[in-house]
């Protein structure tokens, strides 16, 4: 735990206003912003999930609507030294950490685009092995280094004022909170409007209650009202309480979490926020995740030619020792390892899965206890299970191609975003019926040829077991099969849509967009 001497009881707002950043360069910092968008993993620099995907492509599909936009991460070691072009901008600042000032420095990268992007470097904070959490336990420091890494941006915007400010999750939620309780702080982003993205209520950055001082901010902040949950502090739900809209990454989500089933504790304030809480479903970056072009899988393949996907099968079945049968259906799953994932049904579905006879590969990491079931597969079912406990891009894009039916079985899914890769690569999704997963897959209608996967509600075995059972059923039915393919091949959610809508939330805040933009 982070305690700095003479800090304990410190509750006003830290030290006053003064213009902390210094050394920038001419042209170092953007100007005339639209959006700045804040988030902690963005790819290609930084991912542990779907978040990073969402702010490697919504960008530039917002850049093609017309908006000027930059983006904000932390330095982390995996952007230092990914190969990434890197420049200094000279710009040095320092900001209120427990009532001292710690100080940082940004750097600048680009993406595919030409977004900036401005890396938060302190290396303090984040030059190290993971992003939030070793194997065994959460950085002690993940309250301060995610508070400093919320005032860094913010100081470095007094320079640059936008026009909105776009937080994504809990690690950047404290911006849109020290915008609206310490405006003496940041005078310049007077009229800038905040929205936040919530990925995945399941994180909401909990700390205990020692590392108040840390916020610098008034005590009276640290009450039910605001930041004080059961105790804690909880920095999505400060986040939630003081951005202008809020938004999540599916309309079905965006509904289930007002319920006490879903909503993790935080529905109430959710509740209170539905006017300004709105679900805008994810989208799917084609130029990275499209079998047509994919670099990774052993062969390209369309809509119009499978062939490429047969030897894909043939290629995972062989890397994995599993016999080279095409006829046997091949069921995949690219997850991280944790209860939300349905992984506990998994677990008690597992005999009567394998005992219909198809092969079964998993591709992911996460929590002990599953690693080790899963690492104890393949002894188990030998020439029936493959596993790879590992974080392994290339191989997640193998199996996706290679699988004939991949599995969702989620307790709950926010967005999910590997059933829309499953439907571009026309490996069928059984998904249970749950936020995302429930907006984009629909049952399939053999007899009039609807649909693209298939889908249970209840989370129970037996549920899954007989949507597993009619994906069997007509896997071996090839015509059928064949259309139910091309369905889900067909689908199309490419960002565009998604963007327009996020363009139309950013108007209704006061955003005006010229040119190309509607
Ligand atoms: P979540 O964000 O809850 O993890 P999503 O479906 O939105 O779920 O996104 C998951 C992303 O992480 C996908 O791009 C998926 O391919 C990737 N992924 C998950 N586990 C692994 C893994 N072990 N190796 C490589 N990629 C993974």
């Amino acid at each position: 735990m982070m305690q700095r001497q003479g800090s304990s009881d410190s509750t006003g707002p830290g030290p006053a206003a003064v213009a902390t950043v210094t050394g920038a360069r001419p042209g170092a910092l953007p100007e005339a912003l639209d959006v700045a968008i804040v988030s902690p993993e963005i790819v290609p620099f930084a991912k542990t999930g779907g978040l990073g995907d969402v702010l490697g492509a919504l960008p530039p599909a917002l850049e093609r609507l017309g908006l000027r936009l930059c983006l904000f991460m932390p330095a982390y070691r995996s952007v230092l030294t990914g190969g990434f072009p890197l420049e200094d901008t000279g710009v040095r600042f320092s900001v209120p950490i427990s009532g001292h000032r710690q100080e940082g420095s940004l750097f600048k990268t680009v993406t595919g685009s030409a977004i900036p992007v401005y890396l938060v470097r302190a290396d303090r904070y984040f030059d190290r092995d993971y992003l939030y959490t070793t194997p065994d336990a959460d950085y002690p420091d993940n309250a301060e280094r995610f508070t400093f890494f919320a005032r860094a941006v913010l100081e470095v915007l007094r320079k640059s004022p936008p026009r909105l400010l776009h937080v994504h999750d809990w690690q950047s939620a404290l911006a849109a909170v020290f915008l609206k309780t310490q405006p003496q702080l940041y005078p310049e982003l007077a009229s800038t409007r905040t929205v936040l993205t919530i990925h995945n209520l399941g994180y909401q950055g909990l700390f205990s209650p020692e590392h108040w001082p840390t916020l610098s901010l008034e005590r009276r902040f640290f009450t039910p009202d605001y930041l004080e949950f059961f105790g804690k502090i909880n920095f999505l739900k400060g986040g939630l309480v003081f951005a202008d809209a809020i938004t999540t990454v599916s309309p079905a989500y965006a509904e289930e979490i007002k319920t006490a089933e879903q909503g993790f504790g935080l529905e109430g304030v959710l509740r209170r926020r539905a006017a300004d809480l709105a679900g805008i479903l994810n989208g799917v970056d084609y130029s990275v995740w499209d079998p047509e072009t994919d670099p990774f899988i052993a062969q390209n393949y369309g809509p119009r030619n499978l062939a490429g996907k047969r030897a894909c099968k043939t290629a995972l079945q062989q890397a994995f020792g599993l016999p080279l049968d095409a006829d046997v259906p091949l069921a995949g799953m690219v997850s991280r390892l944790t209860a939300q994932k349905g992984l506990d049904l998994l677990r008690e579905a597992l005999d009567g899965l394998l005992s219909r006879g198809l092969q079964f590969v998993l591709v992911g990491v996460g929590e002990t206890s599953y690693q080790q079931f899963f690492n104890r597969l393949p002894l188990d079912y030998p020439g029936q299970v493959g596993v790879k406990l590992a974080f392994d891009e290339p191989l997640a894009h193998r199996a996706i191609a290679s699988a004939d039916i991949f599995f969702l079985p989620s307790r709950y899914e926010p967005g999910g975003l590997v059933q829309l890769y499953s439907l571009k690569y026309g490996t069928v999704p059984v998904v249970r019926a749950t936020g995302g997963l429930k907006d984009t897959v629909e049952e399939f209608d053999p007899d009039r040829g609807t649909g693209n996967g298939f889908v249970f509600r209840r989370y129970q075995a037996e549920d899954f077991l007989a949507a597993v059972d009619r994906a069997i059923g007509l896997f071996h039915q090839r015509d059928k099969w064949a259309v139910l393919m091309g369905n889900a091949m067909a689908a199309d959610f490419s960002w565009g849509r998604s963007a327009r809508a996020y363009l139309d939330l950013y108007r209704k805040l006061g955003l005006e967009v010229g040119g190309a933009a509607g």
